[in-house]
């Protein structure tokens, strides 16, 4: 299972997502690959030293000779591992432009180590181009963080269509596993209409499990930790916790 965590909205949560999600199918013994696909590298700061960082994702999609097992590094939680990226990700769309795969890239590259997991989890860039559309190739599965605010549902089209092109060209099992509300604020009328907004729009794919706001998640990256291990008993480890299941009851 290749799950992509996409959104082409900046800051709607994606990254914590990303690396909450795959921290608990990890939590469950499941040997998870956390590939980090954005330049920003936030996903990889989260649990690996950017000093150790020599090759990223970049290399292991533009070099021959260098495959994902060279460029994966442990974390700091069992069965999880990141596949690292630097900002040089940001010069791919630059030096793929003419190459006729150039949106089979990470598919193919992925295949190789494929055996060693049970779940890929791919943080995408605030962005549709090639470096998402290449995540949305190699997945099995979409999920899509919307941020609740009164923003929320803009750009979804652009984000629809995206994937409808992907699915008619080149990957026509993706499936939209759902979608999660994040940064919820239960107490707020605005929070509910919000709520009620993207029910409408999304129905039953909406996960029941809303990621409330929690300062605990915005912490944890900087301790290199995952909600897990830095605050057990938060909400937001519980809420990721619910959501892994309920992604798990999906497939
Ligand atoms: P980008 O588009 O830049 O990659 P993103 O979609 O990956 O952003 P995040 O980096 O996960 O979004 O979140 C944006 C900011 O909001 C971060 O500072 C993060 O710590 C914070 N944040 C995310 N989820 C929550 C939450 N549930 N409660 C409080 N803060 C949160
Ligand atoms: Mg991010």
């Amino acid at each position: 299972m290749i799950i992509s965590i996409a959104n082409q909205k900046g800051g709607v949560g994606k990254t914590t997502t990303a690396i909450n999600l795959a921290a608990a199918f990890a939590l469950r013994g499941r040997r998870t690959l956390l590939i980090d696909l954005d330049p920003q590298a936030n996903s990889t700061m989260s649990y690996v030293d950017m000093a150790m960082v020599e090759q990223s994702v970049y290399d292991a999609i533009t070099d021959k000779n260098i495959s994902f097992s060279d460029i994966i590094k442990t974390s700091s939680q069992p069965n999880l591992w990141v596949a690292p990226s630097r900002i040089a990700l940001a010069k791919l769309e630059g030096k793929l432009v003419g190459e006729l795969d150039s949106h089979f890239k990470l598919k193919d590259k992925l295949a190789a180590v494929m055996s060693d997991f049970d779940v890929v989890v791919i943080d995408c860039p605030p962005a549709l181009g090639l470096l998402t559309v290449n995540a949305l190739v190699a997945s099995t599965h979409l999920l899509i963080p919307i941020q609740s605010s009164y923003f929320a549902l803009e750009g979804t089209d652009d984000l629809l269509e995206t994937i409808e092109k992907v699915r008619m060209r080149a990957n026509p099992d993706l499936r939209i596993l759902g979608v999660v509300i994040t940064m919820h604020d239960k107490r707020t009328a605005l929070a509910r209409d919000i709520r009620a907004q993207i029910d409408k729009v999304f129905g039953s794919k909406v996960f029941k499990t809303v990621i409330t706001k929690s300062v605990r998640l915005e912490e944890s990256p900087a301790y290199k930790e995952s909600i897990f291990k830095f605050a057990p008993d938060s909400s937001g480890a519980t809420e990721y916790y619910r959501l892994c299941e309920e992604v798990m009851d999906r497939v």
